[in-house]
């Protein structure tokens, strides 16, 4: 059974296992389970309502085991958090092949799901969680941070001085919102029922203050809208309480959008109506009526969001998968508001732009500092790069293994790479440094709820891209590979990939390094220039992606 235990990646140039595609793998499974990084450690559960590192501690355990043990030429299998099998590969090929709650379309509905979970037969993996690059509440930063600076061009002149943003849910990824929001000038109000996911946001200086009430939140929201001053304030409640409650009142935010777990109906959102704890308790004693109650909640969360639409608030789903749930509940007009991928970060993803990561196994924030200033140096005229690096090095507070994040797009992720390889072979950093991504990226998901939503030529559900984007990478040979189902929306309603490839400083692995990260977001680009976005076209064209068949019109290139 699930014991308390503290995990905690090693840190340091010398490793246990007999290769560093191992042992990277290793040190960033146990950093997942770090208490800094890791939502709730003790039930391996990493983020994103019950996204798991591994299914339970005896697969922990075989898996850290495996790891160090096994040759160079090894490649381990992980089925849902579960090591199932250790094949002789290549060195050149991964280390580790993950797949993680995959079901056969027909039975992929979140209660079979539930079912075959507590039989113990698969995991929820989340994005990051089951393919071990989490890197705790900033990497979502950026994207977030990066979302409300675009809502703020679009909307606001450039900036969210003076702007309310009203949100719910901070949690591992939630709790970048007010941090983001702040870091564009704006103010931020939170909802958040668990007062301990608000306390912990405030430590990690995610969040400037806790109020005591709604009333006193609003108090002090509305003071600094007027003074023009950033400030973040958290209200310890449920969202389908405070929602409703704002729009009976009159009170209308600037922007609306919201990061509760509505993905999960019982392991994530929490329904109204009861305290906190009288929540949890149902969760434990009656998982059906908690469904109910939650569908019912979110319901009426999501019925009020088009009510602030309704009286003017920029209103959008940030990813969650709250509008599916409020429509199955019989909200008929759920998804009149956008998704934000469609909404502000569709022209990213058609860049092959999205968000790359890095952490450094060395354990040594000096190693952090010489990589920020390696991605600084390598693209000088990126000023919102250059911004953002600046204001992450600031405000960005460590949790778990020294760790980075920036979006760069095709053509920019291999020089980053490649020159972290350098740093590495230079000596100038002490440890390899394990590079990857979120799935939620540009050629390597298949959501209509969220990333693919809205696809110019109706592709949406479309879930060849994300298989033939893990397999690239492996053929392209990174050293981790996983392919996963539900991660971030729910059981049902996506097909994402990840990959993670360590750079050690050797000929062998600055070559592995360049490959990865270039074809990985090549895949990106072909996505979204096979659906037709001239953004994507141009980047193809111009940058050199082959492509057998021009995008544009569907005839052979060479008859162009
Ligand atoms: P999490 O489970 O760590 O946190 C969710 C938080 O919501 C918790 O703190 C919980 O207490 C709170 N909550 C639940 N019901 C609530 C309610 N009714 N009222 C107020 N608070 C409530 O999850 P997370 O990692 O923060 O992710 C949040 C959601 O965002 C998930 O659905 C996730 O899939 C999605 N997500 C979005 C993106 C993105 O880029 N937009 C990325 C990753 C995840």
């Amino acid at each position: 059974m699930l014991g308390a235990r503290v995990v905690r990646a090693p840190r340091g140039p010398e490793r246990s296992a007999r290769s560093w595609g191992a042992e990277g793998a290793l040190r960033m499974l146990q950093n997942n389970l770090d208490p800094e990084v890791a939502e709730r450690p003790d039930d391996l559960v990493v983020y994103g309502g019950s996204g798991r590192a591994a299914r339970d501690w005896r697969s922990f355990d075989a898996i850290v085991a495996t790891l160090q043990t096994m040759a160079p030429d090894d490649t381990l299998l992980v089925q849902s958090g579960k090591p199932v099998g250790v094949l002789r590969t290549t060195e050149a090929a991964p280390r580790v092949l993950i797949a993680n709650s995959l079901l056969v379309p027909r039975w992929a509905t979140p209660e079979y799901f539930r079912d075959l979970e507590e039989a113990g037969l698969i995991m929820y993996g989340q994005m990051t969680a089951g393919s071990w690059i989490y890197i705790g509440t900033q990497g979502i930063l950026q994207g977030t941070y990066a979302t409300f600076t675009e809502v703020a061009n679009r909307h606001f002149g450039g900036s969210l001085a003076g702007r309310v943003v009203l949100t719910a849910g901070l949690g591992g990824m939630g709790g970048a919102q007010p941090l983001a929001v702040t870091g564009n000038g704006g103010v931020a109000l939170c909802v958040e029922v668990d007062p301990w996911r608000a306390q912990r946001r405030l430590e990690h200086g995610y969040l400037d203050e806790i109020a005591d009430s709604l009333d006193d939140g609003l108090d002090r929201v509305e003071r600094a809208r007027r003074e023009r001053r950033a400030l973040s304030v958290a209200v310890v409640a449920n969202a389908a309480d405070t929602h409703p409650e704002l729009v009976r009142r009159g009170w209308v935010a600037d922007v609306v959008t919201d990061q509760t777990s509505a993905h999960d109906a019982l392991g994530g959102y929490v329904p109204n109506g009861m305290s906190y704890a009288q929540a949890l308790e149902l969760r434990q004693r009656n998982p059906s009526e908690y469904v109910e109650r939650a569908q019912a909640a979110m319901a009426a969360h999501c019925r009020a969001m088009l009510d602030f639409r309704s009286a003017g608030a920029v209103v959008f789903d940030y990813g969650n998968g709250l509008r599916g749930q409020a429509k199955d509940a019989g909200v008929a007009d759920a998804f009149d508001y956008p998704g934000f991928v469609l909404a502000y970060i569709r022209p990213l993803f058609a860049r092959g732009a999205g968000p790359f990561r890095w952490a450094c196994l060395s354990g040594d924030p000096a190693d952090l500092a010489a990589t920020d200033r390696a991605v600084a140096e390598a693209f000088p005229d990126d000023d919102a790069l250059q911004r953002w690096l600046r204001f992450a090095a600031e405000n960005v507070s460590g949790q778990g293994l020294p760790a980075r994040i920036c979006w760069l797009g095709y053509g920019e992720r291999h020089v980053a790479g490649t020159a972290f390889d350098d740093l590495v072979a230079r000596g100038v950093l002490s440890a390899p440094v394990a590079i990857g991504r979120d799935h939620l990226d540009a050629g390597s998901v298949a959501s209509p709820e969220r990333e693919t939503e809205g696809m110019r030529d109706g592709s949406d559900a479309i879930a060849d891209w994300p298989v033939l984007n893990a397999l690239l990478s492996t053929a392209s040979g990174a050293s981790w590979v996983s392919v996963h189902h539900g991660g971030g929306v729910g059981i049902g309603k996506s097909i994402h990939a990840g990959l993670v490839v360590v750079a050690e400083g050797t000929p062998a692995s600055r070559d592995r390094v360049e490959r990865v990260l270039t074809n990985d977001p090549a895949t990106g680009v072909i996505r979204h220039a096979d659906a037709g976005y001239d953004i994507a076209l141009d980047t193809a064209r111009t940058v050199g992606v082959r492509m057998p068949l021009d995008p544009g019109t569907h005839a052979p290139a060479w008859q162009q």
